[in-house]
């Protein structure tokens, strides 16, 4: 798994700071109790919402971009494409998220956004197994493609809070 960090304000000492928590949260428990196989890279970004969609449009993913509205802003995007016939995913996360991390008051807070998306990780993977390739159901643009569309994103997240607890106590 690669660790990429496209933070301008971030020093050389601060970065591999950073790249090793990082590292420690993916090896250590609750994350030891999901499967991460297929997790290539975690993107820490200062243009989260550019570099989702540049992403998507680089591998051919179904453009559907992150939430940015009056009341949120994710700050996290768990995205799966196929490479060679194998899914492979990335996490892109918000800049503003990895000094949290490497600070006391910040740790558990963004620990738990890291983990949610590892969470996501998890669930694509096992879906992907039970149902193969995703259909990029945007596209059809009939009613019962949107419909699909909300039970998917109700599922990933339903899921994403429900999995995350769970592993704390195992
Ligand atoms: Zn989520």
């Amino acid at each position: 798994m690669e660790i990429i960090i496209n933070v301008t304000s971030f020093n050389n000492d601060r970065k591999v700071t950073i790249e090793d928590e990082f590292r420690r949260l993916v090896v250590t428990k609750p994350s030891t109790n999901l499967n991460l196989n297929t997790l290539e890279q975690i993107v820490i970004t200062e243009e989260c919402g550019q570099e989702i969609l540049s992403f998507q449009q680089r591998y051919g993913i179904e453009v559907t971009g992150h939430t940015s509205n009056e009341f949120v802003t994710a700050v996290g995007k768990t995205l799966t494409w196929e490479e060679d016939g194998k899914q492979k995913q990335t996490v892109i996360l918000d800049w503003r998220i990895a000094p949290a991390l490497i600070t006391e008051e910040g740790r558990q807070f963004a620990s738990h956004l890291i983990h949610h998306e590892l969470c996501h990780v998890h669930d694509n993977y096992h879906r992907s197994v039970i149902f193969g390739k995703p259909i990029p159901w945007l596209k059809k643009g009939d009613l019962f493609s949107y419909l699909h569309c909300h039970a998917d994103i109700v599922w990933t997240e339903y899921i994403a809070s429900v999995v995350r607890p769970t592993l704390l106590y195992i």
